[in-house]
């Protein structure tokens, strides 16, 4: 059995004896007039499937076999657009049980669905299709006279695929080290060419070292980027969202650079921050080590058995301190470290969140709560206390719940961050400076293990490695 039957095999064992689940793949869409984007798999298909073509959805059904519906061979097509599987070579080079043209979906759909009870679909992963399956239904229901039973409830097959993929398997572990392996050398060939580039007096810009990024990425035989790379330089980098652009990266910048590939579907996610001359000044130098030293103690309180939340909450306390300590905050304003964090002061400095799960989805599907307990009251829409549209959640808004526990398996980025702005709050030596540090980790049974630690981090490596 290959890995993905064996996936297949959970799904259906997970669900209910009459239930059956259907998978589809993302379709191809339209970059402008007749030009398509570059085609990427829906990821929870690739997970039970490991079919690369568009235009194909996967069937389950709870006695654990699978029907695969795919582009059907035809030689013209193929001519100009590659080859096709076809629903002949499907079962054995997929080990479905049976498949069909895609073509004939709609002739097979009800047929397979007779006298099932649910629908397992995932919801929001692809626009329409909710609709083919109203239709399916709809034609079988037109047999109901016959005897024939529609199945009643369409049900989120997300609930059991997000549960399975949080949980790295072994393949899967080997292909996201092999993923960071290829972003670390991108990495260290950006910096390299700043320093260099800077040394010889050559002007370089943000799309430089882009350019070198997607360069080490697709020769090293990544298919494409994981998200588009941010490669920031100077102010710039205090833009959470910046991309590569065309400014000048000049002497003295930090360039901050969040980029990742994506090998055989999975995603790779890294931010450097590192001074375009390669040698820190003295803010910079000081900045940094306060990130760097809260991501350390963020890995510290990474662990299998811990709260997703225990590295967030580590990081916290640390950048709050070194806040104090640098002058970014102060006592008689902010009060002490506690106060600070309970009054989230930081945020002027540090407004995102230190993790989000890693996998085939750069931000990778699984619930970062428990799951809620079954309600055995239901909510009275009288007593509920609704939010008016357009009013900002606040904190005290935002319904508190318990964060899930971190188990062997899970990957997850550390990527704590701190961003000034020019303001009278800020002494100005620190002004314009943005910096992140963002490494994969892999919870073990035994600890935690970076798997994007090819790429220097410490300020002595970084600068022995532009030096050179
Ligand atoms: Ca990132």
């Amino acid at each position: 059995m290959n890995i993905y039957q064996e996936r297949r095999q959970r799904l259906s064992s997970q669900l209910g004896p009459m239930d059956v689940a259907i998978i589809p793949t993302a379709p191809t869409r339209t970059r402008n007039r007749d030009s398509d984007h570059p085609y990427r798999f829906d990821s929870y298909f690739y997970y039970l499937t490991g079919f690369v073509e568009p235009d194909a959805v996967l069937w389950v059904n709870a006695a654990g076999e699978s029907v695969l519906f795919c582009q059907p061979k035809d030689l013209e097509r193929e001519i100009w657009d590659g080859y096709r599987l076809g629903p002949d070579e499907a079962p054995q080079a997929l080990g479905v049980e049976r498949a069909h043209s895609i073509l004939d979906i709609n002739h097979y759909a009800p047929q397979y669905l007779a006298n099932t009870e649910s629908i397992w679909f995932p919801f929001g992963t692809h626009e329409g299709f909710d609709q083919k399956i109203n239709a399916w239904i709809s034609a079988l229901a037109i047999k109901a006279r016959a005897g024939v039973r529609a199945p009643q409830v369409i049900k989120n097959a997300c609930l059991i695929l997000d549960e399975m993929r949080l949980i790295k398997d072994a393949h899967e572990i080997q292909i996201m080290k092999d993923a960071c392996s290829i972003s670390a050398k991108a990495h260290i060939r950006a910096m390299q060419l700043s320093a260099q580039s800077i040394r010889a007096k050559k002007p370089i810009a943000e799309y430089h070292l882009e350019a070198e990024m997607l360069h080490e990425f697709r020769r090293h035989g990544s298919e494409s980027v994981a998200y588009t790379s941010i490669v920031a330089a100077g102010a710039n980098a205090c833009v959470l969202h910046y991309r590569a652009d065309k400014a000048p990266v000049k002497d003295g910048d930090l360039v901050l650079i969040d980029a990742g590939c994506e090998l055989q579907g999975y995603a790779s996610d890294i931010t450097r921050t590192f001074p375009a001359n390669g040698r820190f000044t003295g803010p910079q130098r000081d900045l940094y080590a306060l990130v760097l030293l809260a991501q350390e103690a963020s890995v510290e309180a990474t662990r299998a058995g811990a709260p997703f939340t225990a590295p967030h909450e580590a990081c916290l306390r640390v950048l709050s301190q070194g806040l104090l300590d640098l002058g970014l905050l102060n006592t008689k304003e902010h009060g002490h470290v506690d106060d600070i964090l309970e009054n989230r002061h930081y945020s002027a400095y540090y407004m995102h969140r230190t993790s989000h799960w890693l996998g085939l989805d750069v931000h990778d599907c699984g619930s970062y709560v428990q799951a809620a307990l079954p309600q055995s009251q239901t909510p009275s829409w009288k007593q509920m206390s609704l939010q008016a549209p357009n009013s900002p959640a606040t904190a005290a808004q935002i319904p508190s719940s318990t964060p899930r526990k971190l188990e062997a398996g899970m990957v997850l980025t550390i990527e704590p961050g701190l961003y000034v702005r020019p303001s009278a709050h800020a002494p100005e030596a620190f002004w314009n400076l943005g910096i992140r540090i963002e490494d994969d980790a892999w919870v073990r049974e035994d600890g935690v293990e970076l798997i994007s630690r090819e790429v220097p981090v410490s300020i002595e490596a970084i600068e022995q490695l532009m030096a050179s």
